[in-house]
């Protein structure tokens, strides 16, 4: 299973914890980013850094209530590389000094990249970590919204820690989030990963800021620049969505788009994570929590050892509990969170039950589902029109590759067969 926003996973078969270190603390201001928003959980007065009780005691539970042979400790923000060196080796210690023989750990972190200097480079390459960056596409798209706190846009910076983990040879995922800036230039955003960058993993999630009729003045204005009582706790409510949010449709045309050029050029080369799930689906697995029917196995561990039921959900209705207070495997596998998982297969709208991209979709996340159907029915996802779209689209290539797979052979065999063919296998 894989948690949107990291990779796979571990701690007891099929969860995945995204630990904060500095709760919601960053050094950027992104105007899409109402994570910042999530500071106002806590009062102002406590500090945000996850100290070092509270690394020994999630380490050590982590190993020990993992069944897997790999388990991965995982780290987000905010953005997690303010917590500084020392408390990441500190955990890398932590990690041998607590792993059972069979275990193999798999260090990750989501960063905004600005901070990564020769020194951190090094030190993500000797511990093998998988460092997700997360770039918008090139200079003009990323410092559309990626600004820091003084407005200005973060693209030199990224390119800097980019180009430092380049020198030191780390493994890199590019995060690239799609909105309203960047979504009517697909190829342009792809072009740029691929052959500026020579990435060859990528990921791209939609952005979707919900509001009320209460919020959306202030929504608008962008979640970096607001403070305080200014700035709203971020709830998944409202069925407004802000002015940076990806419309749908155009949402579908991206992924399209991109498709198009991948499946002639680059399968096997060049690792688009929506396309790897996508053809997953196609296989009869569901390899990411958001086109799984049910969810629930991705949690998140905030800087004060309090647990919520994915990082999407943090919020009060959603805490699951506190792992100094009780175990981390006791929480995630309580009635509460596999309520929380079930929901999501339990409140489908009949449209989506009888839709014929629903074996790849299966409504996507809860989080997004906030507009009716064509009937009136509650719970469509907003996402909708984009993802049928494109599932529709990709329908006959992705029957290919997993027909290929399914004789033994390689998916990128497709790039080597007529178009026709690929199009009707
Ligand atoms: S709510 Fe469920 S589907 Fe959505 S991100 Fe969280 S775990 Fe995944
Ligand atoms: S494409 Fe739309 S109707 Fe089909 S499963 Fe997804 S959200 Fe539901």
């Amino acid at each position: 299973m894989i948690a949107e926003g990291t990779l796979p996973v571990s701690a007891v078969p099929g969860f995945h914890l995204l630990a904060k270190p500095v709760g919601a603390a960053c050094n950027l201001s992104c105007k899409y980013c109402f994570f910042l928003s999530k500071e106002n959980l806590y009062a102002e007065r406590e500090s945000p850094l996850m100290d070092e009780a509270t690394l020994d005691s999630y380490i050590r539970q982590l190993l020990e209530s993992s069944a897997g042979p790999e388990v991965q400790v995982a780290w987000q923000g905010g953005e997690p590389m303010l917590r500084g060196l020392d408390f990441f080796r500190r955990s890398v210690e932590l990690a041998s000094r607590y792993r059972k023989p069979h275990q193999r750990i798999l260090h990750t972190i989501q960063t905004n990249g600005t901070l990564i200097d020769d020194t951190w480079a090094a030190f993500f390459k000797q511990h093998n970590y998988l460092v997700g960056l997360s770039i918008d596409g090139p200079r003009a798209l990323h410092d559309a919204y990626r600004i820091d706190k003084q407005g200005e846009g973060s693209f030199d910076d990224v390119l800097r820690g980019w180009n430092c983990l380049q020198k030191h040879s780390a493994d890199v995922n590019v995060l690239c989030t799609i909105h309203a800036a960047n979504a009517d230039h697909p190829l342009e955003v792809y072009r740029f990963f691929r052959d500026e960058l020579k990435a060859q993993y990528i990921q791209l999630i939609p952005i979707v800021e919900r509001a009320t009729e209460h919020t959306i003045t202030l929504a608008n204005q962008g979640w970096g620049g607001l403070k305080g009582k200014d700035r709203p706790l971020y709830k998944q409510e409202g069925n407004l969505v802000t002015e940076r949010t990806v419309p749908s449709e155009k949402f579908g045309q991206f992924l399209s788009a991109i498709f198009d050029e991948w499946v002639q050029r680059d399968v096997g080369k060049v690792y688009v994570t929506t396309f790897d799930v996508a053809l997953g689906s196609w296989l009869g697995q569901h390899n990411a929590c958001i086109i799984a029917p049910t969810c629930g196995g991705a949690l998140v561990l905030e800087h004060n050892g309090d647990v919520y039921s994915c990082d999407h959900f943090v919020e009060p209705k959603h805490r699951l509990g506190n792992l100094k207070e009780t175990p981390i495997k006791t929480l995630i596998t309580s009635e509460k969170q596999r309520r929380f998982g079930q929901s999501k297969y339990d409140t489908l709208p009949k449209y989506c039950k009888e839709c014929p991209v629903l074996f790849a979709c299966y409504g996507e996340c809860p989080r997004n589902r906030f507009i009716e159907t064509p009937d009136g029915e509650a719970g469509l996802n907003y996402l909708c029109a984009g993802y049928k779209a494109f599932f529709t689209h990709i329908g006959g290539p992705m029957k290919t590759m997993a027909g290929l797979l399914r004789k033994g052979r390689f998916a990128d065999e497709i790039m080597t067969l007529p178009t026709d063919i690929q199009e009707n296998t």
